[in-house]
């Protein structure tokens, strides 16, 4: 589906906001993914995987982080422009509104998905919710709420985001997770320690996105699974995080 750009803009080092219309053909639930063509011609060949950062009835929101040659030339587009994006595709985030406590606790680029997932949580399901995020140092924050560690001390806690929430969690929390394999990995086993439930959206390398190429498939306790098909979100408890 071609959709325009309404906006590309550096939001923080290297990390980008990209806005496109939405013609309010289909709905989107948070965790879910698009895969993004980079560009008219066949080079990148692949289609890039991105989370939704938001979805209203004005805008679909991804926002990126510039690592090699297909996010480079994305950072190239402009408003007006067409992009042509395929999705929602995956699973979403799920058992919101269980009477848990929520935590969303994100690292990186993976606290991308949880600004979406925050937004449904206020305006569809209205419940309260900690945020947690973790990021290296300063200038890569983008996000404006919820508490923030980094790892080199210049906002907020210093240290990583798991050591900043693992106190607050108990066996009534349920914590909703996008962020680096390692953090999640620490991140699940505090969550076994404390037997809090747990969804986890994981990253994997991915060709195709939609279910064909076996690219990126993840250890569970049922066999291998896709991360593009069967996920990206997944209950902690299914993940064989040894692997990892
Ligand atoms: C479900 C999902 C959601 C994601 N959401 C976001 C997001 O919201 N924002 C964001 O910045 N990044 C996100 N990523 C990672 C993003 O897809 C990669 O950073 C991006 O594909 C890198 O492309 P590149 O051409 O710049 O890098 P290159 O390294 O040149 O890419 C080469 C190939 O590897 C694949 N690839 C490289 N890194 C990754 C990766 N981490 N995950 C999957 N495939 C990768 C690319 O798709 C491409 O096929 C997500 C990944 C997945 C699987």
């Amino acid at each position: 589906m071609e959709l325009k750009i309404l906006e590309n803009i550096e939001i923080a080092q290297n990390t980008f906001s990209l806005k496109i219309d939405n013609p309010n053909l289909f709905d989107a639930l948070a965790g879910q993914f698009f895969m993004v063509r980079i560009n008219g011609f066949n080079y990148p060949l692949l289609r890039r995987p991105f989370s939704i950062a938001d979805f209203n009835e004005n805008y679909i929101e991804i926002i990126y982080r510039v690592v090699g040659e297909g996010t480079k030339i994305l950072t190239k587009k402009k408003a007006g422009e067409f992009i042509d994006i395929l999705g929602p595709l995956g699973n979403g985030f799920s058992d919101i509104g269980t009477g848990k406590k929520i935590f969303l606790v994100g690292g990186g680029i993976g606290v991308a998905p949880l600004i979406y997932l925050k937004n449904v949580i206020e305006s569809q399901y209205r419940l309260p919710y900690k945020a947690y995020f973790g990021f290296n140092f300063k200038e890569e924050i983008y996000v404006d709420f919820g508490e923030i560690a980094t790892m080199d001390g210049s906002v907020g806690f210093n240290g990583n985001v798991v050591d900043l929430v693992e106190k607050e969690l108990d066996e009534n929390s349920i914590v909703f997770a996008c962020g680096p394999t390692l953090m999640l990995k620490r991140l699940a086993y505090v969550c076994y320690d404390k037997n809090c439930k747990m969804q986890v959206s994981l990253e994997s390398r991915m060709a195709c996105g939609i279910g064909v190429c076996l690219g990126c498939v993840v250890e569970t306790q049922d066999g291998y699974k896709k991360v593009c098909d069967n996920g990206p979100v997944f209950d902690y408890r299914e993940i064989v995080w040894q692997a990892l």
